[in-house]
């Protein structure tokens, strides 16, 4: 697929970089057209790989950002990218569309710039353009507090009514101990961007010299037509190590065995990508649609492979509607299958995350009402026998 990247805020920014880094590694060629969008210009210096061009400033002369941010408030968020919707709407006059097959946001909940600046830019594109939008979301951790499961809470319902399909990334289910918060981000976004770059570049190739198994964009797009709320599953094999698929598939000499064997090893593959750590926790069972892509040399992906490995999801997600191939990537030394749940159902987190913010909600409106209060009781004189000067 060939898509045009949008990040917004900070998390959204990083992730985006860590996309074209983790491309640039590889050599795909996924994000043919990229943007970020900050109110604070300090974060908008942090990306390696977004040209400089690229960074749009929003907000500066909105009188509560000024190029700081919006302190974590999502309604100053969307009203800074209201007001600054004609600059957005200008740099991306300049994305040849016809070459992308779809647009992807980045964004995390939690804070005050993707969570609102992100859904008013999302309406702007889907006013713009017919090619579909997506949502890659961040849900903030439980540990975060409050205000950030609030802003959460409420942008998700703005997110996935506005986008085609929103694959979310949950920070509490890959936090991991012994590490600062920046490094333990720094580890998430590169997990992220490895899924989301696997996942979507399969198909970039348009050339019909592709082998028959390979996946298209066409294939990635429906699974993702369902609307709602997705997640991805990853594994990967490394095809030197000495129990790798390679030195079974080298051991072997009939061509019969060789299949054999390999369709094992796939489905083995395939299996520890659902029960490993989703970008979102959730029940398979619940998702609509799934889809497989493997990814590495077409050598080591048999055909049998793949559909052993397809009617297993089929049963496992209990949906008729799995489509599984290839992205052959003959230079690469591992063999990965990424799995795409799509529109899950059942996923604990996002109530866990509902009730947080209902929670924050409510405590917020009874400061509120007692705030007014308490600063009159406390310049108040006992008997109420001092007067204001003026
Ligand atoms: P914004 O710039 O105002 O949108 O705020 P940030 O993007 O800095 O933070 C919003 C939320 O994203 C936070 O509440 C965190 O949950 C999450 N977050 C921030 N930075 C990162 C990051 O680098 N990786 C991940 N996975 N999450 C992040």
């Amino acid at each position: 697929m060939k898509l045009a990247t949008i990040g917004v805020g900070n998390a959204g920014s990083k992730i985006i970089d860590r996309m074209l880094e983790f491309e640039n590694e590889t050599g795909r060629d996924l994000c043919r057209h990229v943007m970020v969008i900050n109110t604070a210009r300090t974060d908008l210096a942090k990306p390696k790989y977004v040209p400089e061009d690229r960074r749009v400033l929003i907000g500066d002369t909105h009188q509560k950002a000024k190029g700081h941010g919006v302190g974590g408030d999502g309604e100053v968020g969307a009203e800074v990218a209201k007001n600054d919707i004609d600059e957005i709407r200008r740099v991306f006059d300049d994305v040849e569309i016809h070459e992308v097959d779809a647009i992807l946001v980045a964004a995390g909940l939690g804070g005050g710039t993707g969570s609102g600046a992100g859904p008013v830019v999302i309406d702007e594109l889907q006013k713009m353009y017919d090619e579909p939008v997506y949502g890659l979301g961040v849900l903030p951790g439980e540990y975060e507090g409050g205000r950030p499961a609030l802003n959460a809470a409420r942008s998700l319902q703005s997110f996935v009514t506005k986008v085609d399909n929103f694959i979310a990334f949950d920070n509490d289910a890959w936090r991991s101990r012994g590490q600062t918060v920046e490094e333990g981000y720094e580890q998430m976004n590169r997990e992220l961007a490895t899924r989301i770059v696997t996942l979507l570049a399969a198909g970039e190739v348009d050339d019909s010299d592709v082998g028959e198994n390979a996946m298209d964009s066409s294939d990635i797009m429906r699974t993702l037509d369902t609307g709602g709320v997705s997640s991805i599953g990853y594994a990967s094999s490394d095809l030197d190590k000495p129990d790798g698929l390679l030195s079974k598939y080298k051991t072997k000499d009939k061509d019969e065995e060789i299949n054999s064997m390999d369709a094992a090893k796939i489905k083995g593959l395939v299996r520890r990508a659902v029960n490993s750590r989703l970008t979102l926790p959730c029940e398979v069972s619940s998702a609509d649609r799934a889809l497989i892509i493997f990814a590495g040399p077409s050598s080591m992906i048999s055909r049998k492979g793949i559909e052993s490995a397809r009617e297993w999801l089929e049963q496992e997600a209990d949906t008729v509607e799995v489509l599984a191939g290839d992205d052959p990537r003959e230079d690469s030394d591992t063999l990965a299958a990424v799995v795409l749940l799509s529109n899950v159902t059942e996923t604990p987190r996002i109530k866990e995350i509902q009730n947080q913010a209902v929670d924050a909600q409510n405590k917020i409106a009874e400061l509120d009402a007692v705030r007014e209060e308490e600063i009159t009781s406390l310049i108040t004189d006992d008997d109420n026998e001092l007067d204001p000067i003026v």
